[in-house]
């Protein structure tokens, strides 16, 4: 007879995308038996992508760590976490004796978002390493958005998001939300939303070679010559001002630079553009007048326009085309959230702030700026693997695995082998973490509370929502690991009292933010540890909080767990000034260093077009390249194809379903051709993150289907060189049949 076995409903933000969506999870035990869309959910109303179900692959995948690996005579063993942590001060510390802290390099994947724990503790690690040598996924897709924001409005991530609901325009670039769910744009049921517009008799326009997914559902698809957003940008913005349509509205009081953006952009005319961008003149002059004219509009770029050579110029232009016709900051066009907690726009005082800057100091080798307080991850091998005094000799990654997701991958590879010690935090043993000399397994989004730290930050509605754990804990927490690391750095040792230490450090913030209420702050949060306690505070001093009691009915975490469908905090309302965090307390329409880029650009401008290049995609049922190995998301068709228009294939004599070796200088793949009217001709597309035919992984399911790794065929010195973002779109190659 079998036993009785308790069914239980949990809530959980799910941990794989942007989108945020709230999954509800039918527990059976500890087992999950169903995972589908939270119905009442106020953010995403119980849309999922099929990425939402594999949350259950995630959790029971086989593959994924549950013990703590120590490489002994060149294989991995099992340890326990206590020695898994002494021989992580045995190895670490006397490196950093020897060499100094900048010997120690510090990398950080994109999963870290999606983790509250990672993402509030990892400052933390990073502080007490005291390393330049961070470098972050930040510099493969979206460093450009962030700095061109930072010059403009002040913050790193103030940045303005599509407010979709009420628009009745949107004109995108190198983004694919059908697929994606917005990025830098928190928005579930993009493709709901975008029908909903156009029901209304709004018109959604895409930009971009490929005639992708939310092209193919959009009212006109211009399909543009790869890297050459740049031009179709500043001639949209040329028209803007020759054709009188530039309305800054109630914006005008808070804009500073117009006449110098007018003066850079007066030799792009749309004439002058028009054969570099593949679009002609007149359907640049018409997008520029119908984004004028749109009573709610707004334009929006995201990776593709990021991983270009002027990724940086391409999103400041994206912006003063916002500004310009009168759509940022206003209902239904670019506008900034207010999140409950954690923005740092929501801080201070209004309206005006420090700025930012980069460059305060610089990479080692290449002589790259810090941006964001990271150097550019293309730098990182060369940082390892050539000699000299400041040479990085150990490594930490935290949920990363550059082998694959960053350019140039094989020289990585070599170059983490010649490490003194190397140490990865990470759920898989993957083509990354397969150097390190410990691997401490990191948690399954089951097992921990989540609050969504970062995305309400790009949300296109207000909201703030908190999972508790789904199941029990099987291991320490994820915040708990990374405080022992940090105690390590810091002296503490192995063994610290890491409570003692998390106690120490919210004392310090608290001292520092509450001044003389720092007492009575303390104690209101005083029965809580970790994270919660970090979100309490965060949530309670936030804009809607209960000021500790003062403000009664605002928000405080007890009310958020309460409540697991979340609370909806309204649409988004106009913020300028306040949001503003500029040394001028104005938009900066014309920062110095991106009008001076601009004369890198014009001088490009009759570069002649490649003959073939190559560009990335997204795809609904990839996202990190571990999910691939989820049972549920690895099936069906096979996937990492490279796209090509018949007219390539037909010269290049390439043939459906047959092979290709696509080729870069020396560097080379082989791809199974998917043959394709959604190619531009002359270029070609393959998606990222595969390439799992590296020996010494544990990723059975994806080294079944390996796919092609697009970014090893990238120079890893080719970026954006005010953002540091690698060059990953838009790159001459070759292709041929391959045998
Ligand atoms: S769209 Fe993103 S957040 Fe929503 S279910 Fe899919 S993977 Fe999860």
């Amino acid at each position: 007879m079998r036993a009785h076995v308790e069914e239980k409903i949990a809530y959980r933000t799910c941990p794989i995308c942007e989108a945020c969506c709230g999954l509800e999870i039918r527990m059976q035990g500890d087992q999950v038996a169903g995972i589908r869309g939270h119905a009442a959910d106020v953010f995403s109303a119980g849309y999922v992508c099929p990425k939402g179900a594999a949350v259950k692959d995630l959790h029971e995948d086989p593959d994924r760590l549950r013990t703590p690996l120590i490489k002994r005579d060149g294989k991995f063993v099992e340890a326990s976490w206590d020695e898994a942590f002494a021989e992580i001060e045995r190895r670490l510390l006397p490196i950093i004796a020897a060499h100094g802290r900048d010997a120690i390099g510090l990398v950080i994947g994109n999963p870290v978002v999606h983790k509250m724990g990672l993402l509030l503790y990892f400052p933390r690690l990073a502080k007490a390493l005291g390393s330049k040598n961070f470098f972050s996924a930040s510099t493969l897709d979206q460093m450009p958005k962030q700095l061109s924001a930072g010059l403009m409005f002040g913050h790193w991530l103030t940045i303005p998001v599509p407010d979709i609901d009420r628009s009745d325009f949107l004109l995108m670039l190198g983004a694919n939300p059908a697929v994606s769910n917005g990025s830098l744009w928190t928005v579930p049921d993009f493709r709901g939303r975008a029908k909903a517009m156009r029901a209304r008799g709004g018109r959604l326009i895409v930009v971009d070679p490929r005639r992708n997914e939310t092209a193919a559902m959009a009212d006109q698809h211009v399909a543009i010559r790869p890297g050459a957003d740049v031009f179709f940008l500043a001639a949209l913005v040329h028209t803007l001002f020759e054709e009188k349509l530039v309305m800054l509205g109630r914006l005008a009081p808070h804009v500073a630079g117009v006449e110098a953006v007018r003066e850079v952009v007066a030799p792009f005319a749309p004439e002058q553009v028009a054969a570099r961008c593949g679009i002609d003149a007149a359907t640049i002059r018409e997008l520029a007048r119908s984004l004028a004219n749109a009573e709610r509009g707004a334009v929006y770029g995201r990776l593709g326009t990021c991983t270009q050579e002027y990724g940086t110029l391409v999103n400041w232009l994206i912006d003063v085309a916002n500004v310009l016709a009168g759509h940022l900051d206003e209902p239904g066009g670019a506008m900034f959230p207010k999140a409950a907690a954690f923005q740092a726009n929501t801080m201070g005082r209004p309206g005006q702030g420090r700025g930012i800057a980069t460059g305060r100091h610089r990479s080692r080798v290449s002589n790259a700026p810090e941006v964001f307080g990271e150097f550019p991850i293309g730098c990182l091998a060369e940082e390892i693997d050539i000699a000299g005094e400041g040479q990085v000799r150990a490594l930490i990654t935290i949920a990363g695995n550059p082998v694959l997701s960053a350019p140039n991958g094989a020289r990585l590879s070599a170059a983490l082998d010649q490490l003194d010690f190397m140490l990865s935090l990470d759920i898989y043993l993957n083509e990354t973490s397969r150097h390190a000399d410990v691997i401490l397994p990191g948690t399954s989004p089951l097992e921990e509370a989540h609050y969504d730290v970062a995305f309400p930050q790009l949300a296109h509605r207000n909201y703030a929502r908190y999972s508790k754990p789904v199941v029990p804990a099987t291991q320490p927490a994820e915040w708990e690991i990374l405080l022992r690391l940090t105690a390590i750095l810091a002296g503490g040792g192995a063994k610290a009292d890491i409570g003692a230490l998390d106690d120490e450090f919210v004392a310090e913030d608290v001292g520092r933010m509450a001044g003389p209420q720092a007492p009575a702050v303390l104690k209101a949060v005083e029965a809580l540890r970790g994270p919660d306690r970090l979100l309490d505070l965060a949530l309670r001093g936030g804009p809607y909080g209960d000021m500790f009691g003062m403000k009664p009915g605002g928000l405080n975490l007890a009310k958020l767990a309460a409540t697991p469908e979340g609370i909806d905090l309204g649409a988004l309302e106009p913020l300028i000034p306040e949001v503003l965090r500029t040394p001028s307390g104005k938009i900066e329409l014309a920062p110095d260093m991106l009008i001076a880029d601009m004369a890198r650009a014009a001088a490009d401008l009759a570069r002649p077009v490649p003959d073939l290049v190559i560009v990335g995609r997204r795809q609904v049922r990839s996202n990190n390249s571990w999910t691939h190995n989820l049972p549920i998301l690895a099936k069906g068709p096979y996937r990492c194809t490279v796209e090509v228009h018949p007219r390539d294939a037909a010269r290049h004599g390439l043939k459906h379903g047959g092979r290709a070796r696509i080729v870069n200088a020396n560097r080379a793949i082989e791809a199974q051709v998917e043959i394709t009217e959604a190619m531009l001709p002359g270029v070609i597309s393959l998606p990222h993150g595969w390439g799992h035919d590296l020996p010494g992984t544990r990723l059975s399911v994806a080294s079944k289907r390996p796919g092609a790794n697009l970014n090893a065929l990238f120079d890893e010195s080719l970026r954006d060189p005010l953002s540091g973002n690698a060059v990953l779109s838009g790159v001459p190659v070759e292709i041929s049949a391959a045998g």
